[in-house]
Parts: structure tokens; C-alpha cells; sequence
């Protein structure tokens, strides 16, 4: 396709009006002022139109959209033990698909074109995501309470070899496999050894939850007599490609081993407020050199997947808690929610509005009413717009969402489909 008059805005925030943009076999041919040769399927009038890179939601947990609603204003520790764990337990690999394809619709209708998930039944997330034609870093949730058990012993050990050898690359490279050993909490060190070896020898990246809780540190501290940071490198898991979710809690000296690290922090910022988590020293991290990107988390405590919400969120409370509006502009929180997930992704070729990358990106209608005037089009992405304002999304050039249609989805049946299996659920 080749759209023509629209204006362009790159992952750092940059603008460029009145470009031409052509995208064939699956990335952006052509970004430039005049018109390319060539023949084009259809030609797209950009005026009044803005074309953003598409969102990287560097964190959730996307079946859990079944638990979206169920448990809300409760502490941490009821909400899981009494209300997640509970639910999950009667999980099916048929609730994890229609769940995934629900949040996978969610996700292409506000703008995010690719997200990193950490679950299980991970081979009904892949038919999702290769159905739906998103892309996703699956990582199968690793934990482990019974002491008696090595990593070889568990069931995501099968599961995530399998995983492996079936989908890494599969859809033409839209999956990827990652392991994703849930937290310190969950896990020992003798696993968080053994995982960091299995994932070093398949060459996959590594996904955690890191320091949400205070609580979490505190216990790690009294367990091993070091942070949950100090954990994972003990164990090696800190040698491999890293995304670390929430680090609310991380100490000063954590925050200097996980920039020397190239650890990717995954911000959470709404899940940890609704959970009363805390609030994430992003500001801080950014500026001691580590890449922070964005996630939702999971639908069961945001209670939404948009990434809209999220990264206005992310701003304001860089903002706030600092007492310095000049901190986090609009072009450093897109970056966040764009090129720094695509980079934690390690999808090097997407993320940003480049000649030769990997053609994701979303086109949002500027005659909308939030989105006039317009005295600073990167303002009012980040400050103004939502998912209203969407009015195509797109993965390796392929559209997926347009105006209010899914062209891959039965969004019908998917929202049939997940009622039938929650009230079968609860
Ligand atoms: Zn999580």
C-alpha cells in the first residue's frame, strides 16, 4: 500500500509532515517527500491523518482477560490466593485461546501490534497470535513449590522444550518462545540455575517479575540474604537477554547491576497503582542507562489493556512523583511504549518508522474531537487521543483493524465464546 500526504511520527517523537510511506512484503519499502515508482494495491489519502509506530505492551499476561472485573479493591494476597489461583486451577488450553483472542482484539484496537506475554497453555496463545496476525514473545511461566522437584522435573520443562522446537519463528517470525521463571518468590536459585542454562543453550530471551512488592524484597532479603536482583545474577539469569516487570522495589545498587545488565525494566504503572504496589523509579533507571519499556500487566488488575491509558499514566506519574513537569515529554513516553518494548523483544527491526524495518504501525484520524486543535500533534498522541482515535492497525504490513473491523477476528464469536467459558468457570 502506499500512503500518500500524512504525517509521520518516529518512536523518539520526531514529526514529519506531508510524507509519503509505502510498505510492501511486510516492511516500509519506501518513507520519503516524493512519490515512488511502482505499481500499488491501494493508496491510502494520509491528510488528516497521523501514522505512529504501533505499541509494544512489554508485559502482560493476556488470558487473564477471563479474569477481568473478578476481584478488584482487595490486597494482594487475597486477590491471588482467593480469587486468581482458585480460577486458574480450572484453566483449559480452549478458555486460554478464546481469553487470548479477546485480549489480542482488545490490544489491535488500541493501537498495540505486538506484546510479550507470561502464561501457560502457550500453545493456545500461539494459535491465537497466528491467528490473529499479531505478533508476541511467548514465555511460559516457570514456578515451583515443591521442593523435592528439579526444572527437568516440571511440566513447563516439557512444555517449553516443545514450545521450542515447535514455534520459535513460527508465522514468519511473529512468535518467539522466551522462559519466563515467574519471580524469586516462586521459584529457588537451584531452578533460576537450571533455566538460565536451558535458555542460554536454545538462544531464547528470559521474562520475570522483579521487586513488585516491597514485601517481595523484604522476604527475599530474610530467605537468601540478598534482593531478588542479587538472586537472579547469582543464578546466571542476568548473563541472558532480560525483562524484567514492575522493579518497584529495586535498591540503588540493584538499579546499577541491571543497567550494567542490559536489563529491560517492563513499567506497569496502573497495575501497580491498583494493586497498591508503589510506584516504579523510572526516571531514575532511564537515566542510569537502562531500557524501560511499558506493559499493561494483566486484565485482571489494570483492568484493560490500552496502551493509550498506560503510557498517559507512565508520564503524568514521572511527572508527579518528580514535582518536575518537565519530566518524561510526549516523545521519551512514546519511545517507551514503542521502540524500548520492540528492543526488549530483541525484534530489532521494528518498533520505529524506518526505511527497511518491519511495517507496525497504527494510522489515527486527527478529525476527532480530542484531537482538536492541533498546536502539537506528540502532545496530543500522548496526552489527548485513545483508542477511539485508532483507525488502522498493522503488522508486517498486513492490516489487521480498521475502522472498528477486525479482519482476521469473529469478534462475535470471540466475546460469545468467552462468556460461555466463564460461566462454565465459575
Ligand atoms: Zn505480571
Amino acid at each position: 500500500m502506499l500512503i500518500k500526504n500524512i504525517t509521520v511520527i518516529r518512536a523518539d517523537g520526531t514529526c514529519f509532515e506531508n510524507m509519503t510511506v509505502g510498505v510492501s512484503g511486510g516492511t516500509f519499502s519506501y518513507i520519503g517527500r516524493s512519490v515512488p515508482e511502482g505499481e500499488w494495491k491501494e493508496t491510502i489519502d494520509g491528510s488528516q491523518k497521523l501514522l505512529i509506530p504501533g505499541f509494544v505492551n512489554a508485559h502482560t499476561h493476556v488470558p487473564m482477560t477471563l479474569m477481568r472485573g473478578y476481584g478488584d479493591d482487595m490486597p494482594l494476597d487475597r486477590w491471588l490466593y482467593d480469587r486468581v489461583f482458585p480460577f486458574e486451577d480450572k484453566l483449559d488450553g480452549d478458555d486460554v485461546y478464546w481469553g487470548s483472542l479477546l485480549g489480542i482484539a482488545e490490544m489491535l484496537a488500541s493501537g498495540t501490534t505486538s506484546f510479550s506475554d507470561m502464561y501457560y497453555f502457550c500453545e493456545s496463545i500461539i494459535k491465537a497470535v497466528t491467528e490473529s496476525g499479531i505478533k508476541a514473545n511467548i514465555g511460559r511461566g516457570i514456578s515451583c513449590f515443591d521442593h523435592t522437584k528439579k526444572f527437568r522435573d516440571l511440566p513447563a520443562y516439557n512444555e517449553l522444550t516443545y514450545l521450542i522446537d515447535s514455534f520459535q519463528g513460527a508465522a514468519d517470525g511473529r512468535v518467539r518462545v522466551d522462559a519466563a521463571p515467574h519471580s524469586e518468590y516462586t521459584t529457588r536459585p537451584d531452578i533460576l540455575a537450571d533455566i538460565a542454562d536451558f535458555a542460554a543453550e536454545h538462544d531464547i530471551n528470559i521474562q520475570v517479575h522483579l521487586s513488585e512488592t516491597q514485601k517481595e524484597q523484604l522476604e527475599s532479603t530474610g530467605r537468601h540474604g540478598k534482593t531478588p536482583a542479587s538472586v537472579m545474577l547469582d543464578a546466571g539469569i542476568l548473563e541472558l537477554p532480560v525483562t524484567a516487570a514492575h522493579c518497584v522495589w529495586i535498591t540503588d545498587s540493584d538499579m546499577e547491576l541491571l543497567a550494567e545488565k542490559k536489563v529491560t525494566v517492563a513499567h506497569c504503572p496502573q497495575s501497580n497503582l491498583k494493586l497498591g504496589s508503589g510506584i516504579a523509579r523510572i526516571q531514575k533507571m532511564r537515566h542510569s542507562g537502562i531500557n524501560v519499556a511499558l506493559g499493561t500487566d494483566s486484565a485482571a488488575s489494570n483492568n484493560n489493556l490500552d496502551m493509550f491509558q498506560e503510557v498517559k499514566a507512565a508520564a503524568l506519574l514521572a511527572k508527579g512523583v518528580s514535582l518536575n513537569p518537565c519530566e518524561m515529554p510526549a516523545g521519551d513516553a512514546l519511545y517507551m511504549a514503542t521502540r524500548a518494548g520492540a528492543l526488549s523483544q530483541e525484534r530489532d527491526d521494528s518498533g520505529d518508522i524506518i526505511q527497511g524495518n518491519r511495517a507496525d504501525f497504527v494510522i489515527l484520524n486527527t478529525r476527532q474531537p480530542a484531537m482538536i486543535p492541533c498546536h502539537n500533534v506528540l502532545s496530543n498522541v500522548i496526552y489527548a487521543a485513545g483508542a477511539g482515535d485508532v483507525e488502522m492497525t498493522v503488522v508486517d504490513g498486513r492490516v489487521l483493524y480498521r475502522n472498528g473491523v477486525y479482519t482476521t477476528l469473529d469478534i462475535e464469536r470471540i466475546m460469545y465464546e468467552v462468556n460461555r467459558c466463564v460461566n462454565a468457570l465459575i
